[in-house]
């Protein structure tokens, strides 16, 4: 190999590592753990670097992180906290299409809140602050949304109660429905913003003409526009959001539902995307919808991305059998490591200007660093991001172990919910299931708003030892063969790793 001269310096520095493109020309196909990266020169501090990304051809993201559309992962309140963080939710369709375009939020309007009706008791109250931490619930006739609001529960009608009250119906505590200040359906955030400041209350709800109660607003919640200055949000100041849907008629019904709530982006979900069925729907909504910024994929390789981006997708969703609860692999003998596949994809994709997402197979941080060093613009997750406090589902104890469920939209568990995630697997119609992925658990890692922070963090400083101040530098960087690789035998890998000690505690953040 050749010497290169570092000019004014000492000398030679002989050559060292490869370049991406060596490293891939080998023919093996890499998975994240196969190399490392070579560090660089460091002339700034890790919060200067930007992490600022395309998210597809029209939107940008300050994070570059992406939940990714499962039933055990992303519902609204996983939108709502990864837009803030700066990165996007994708919204599930094991659902019915009306599910699913309800979640698609406006920032401060809350539409499935807890509620309750006049029968309900003070002890109802409580438990419920126990379990969702607040105590402004609104009171309707049915103790459902779009039922007559008759008042609301907050922590001033009940903090003097005590046991013995506990059994006292809500009609007896509540703030009656007479003296509440109200806000009617069609309001703008603005307009709330201002009744929640001159009224000086916690909650606003929102009725319509028959007094029905369509959404409530906390004044929390509008704080949060002053708290996150990363906040993902649209041309009207309202959080972006994404939703995947599938490709067949009942998805353009679909489609429709999530225009109406003003869905930012959609994602083609499909496990094999280079198909007649994605390049139909692509071409259908280019032509109904024309500013709708659409994800193909998923794909793996330049040839399944060539026809989705003549069909002309916004970005490519990349990876096939990769993800943690996937066995696609196994049973399909199709796919392709996911180091491989990110690298062939954004390579060939960045010549038409077609952002790459890199998606599943992230297990740590170091991960998305490598795939955001390997072209991908953005990186999306599952397991990572499951067992969140905002990921749907309960928490449960095993063994003394906090856990939610996590499975794959491949599982049969899911597949058994709807048949929107047997699309996704192109087997609805099929007499005998064939399970691409498990279902399992995963353990609770707190609140999003402290597990993002750690992981942009975590690729600040990765980007700040490889020496590039933000990710459009670090991809140049890799394109011009600067940015140097090296494969990792085995053994490198137990060496990169925690060894030699009798007991350790891992806490990362
Ligand atoms: P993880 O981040 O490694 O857990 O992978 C999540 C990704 O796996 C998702 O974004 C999907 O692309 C993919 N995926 C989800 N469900 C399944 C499945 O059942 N089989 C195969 N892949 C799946």
């Amino acid at each position: 190999m050749a010497d290169y001269l570092i000019s004014g310096g000492t000398g030679y520095v002989p050559e060292d590592g490869l370049t991406a493109q060596q490293l891939f020309a080998i023919g093996d196909g890499l998975t994240y753990n196969d190399f490392l990266i070579l560090p660089g020169f460091i002339d700034f501090t890790s919060d200067e670097v930007d992490l600022t990304s395309a998210l597809t051809r029209k939107i940008t993201l300050k994070t570059p992180l992406i939940s990714s559309p499962m039933d055990t992962v992303t519902e609204s309140s996983m939108a709502i906290a990864m837009a803030l963080m700066g990165g996007i939710g994708i919204i599930h369709h094991n659902c019915t299409a009306e599910f699913q375009a309800n979640e698609k939020f406006e920032q401060g309007f809350i539409t499935d809140p807890v509620v309750m009706s006049p029968h309900h008791t003070v002890g109802d109250v409580f438990e419920a602050k126990v379990r969702h931490g607040f105590s402004g619930i609104p009171v309707t006739e049915t103790g459902k949304m779009g039922s007559k609001l008759v008042g609301i529960v907050t922590s001033r009608d009940i903090d003097f109660l005590s046991e013995k009250d506990h059994d006292r119906p809500l009609e007896e505590a509540m703030t009656k429905r007479e003296d509440l200040v109200v806000a009617p359906a069609g309001v703008t955030l603005k307009e709330a913003n201002d009744i929640l400041q001159r009224s000086k209350k916690g909650k606003l709800p929102i009725v319509n003409d028959s007094d029905e109660l369509v959404a409530i607003i906390a004044r929390t919640d509008l704080k949060k526009n002053r708290d996150y200055p990363l906040a993902s949000k649209d041309s009207r100041k309202q959080l972006l959001c994404g939703a995947a849907i599938g490709t067949r008629e009942d998805d353009k019904y679909r489609l429709d539902l999530l225009m109406q709530a003003g869905v930012d982006v959609v994602v083609l979900d499909s496990s094999q995307g280079n198909s007649v069925y994605q390049i139909n729907m692509i071409n259908y909504i280019k032509q109904k919808y024309p500013e709708l910024q659409v994800v193909g994929g998923n794909v793996v390789t330049a040839a399944q991305a060539k026809n989705l981006i003549d069909a002309g997708v916004d970005a490519l969703r990349v990876g096939m059998g990769c993800g943690s609860i996937c066995i696609t692999q196994e049973v399909m003998a199709c796919g392709r490591p996911q180091g491989t596949s990110v690298y062939k994809v954004a390579e060939y994709a960045r010549r038409f200007g077609v952002p790459v997402i890199a998606d599943g197979g992230i297990q740590t941080v170091g991960h998305v660093v490598k795939a955001l060093a390997l072209g991908a613009s953005t990186v999306m997750m599952g397991s990572l991001l499951a067992a969140t406090t905002e990921a749907p589902g309960e928490y449960f104890f095993s063994d003394g172990v906090r856990l939610k469920k996590y499975r794959g939209m491949g599982s049969l568990d899911a597949m058994e919910k709807n048949n929107s995630s047997q699309k996704r697997y192109f087997s609805e119609g099929d007499k005998v299931k064939v399970a691409q992925g498990v279902s399992g658990s995963v353990q609770d890692k707190g609140s999003i708003h402290k597990f993002v922070p750690y992981l942009i963090a975590g690729i600040q400083h990765g980007c700040q030892d490889i020496g590039a101040k933000s990710l459009s530098i670090l991809r140049s960087m890799m394109y011009s063969g600067e940015l140097k690789f090296e494969k990792r035998t085995m053994s490198a890998q137990v060496e990169g790793g925690v060894h030699g000690l009798h007991s350790y505690e891992k806490r990362l953040y």
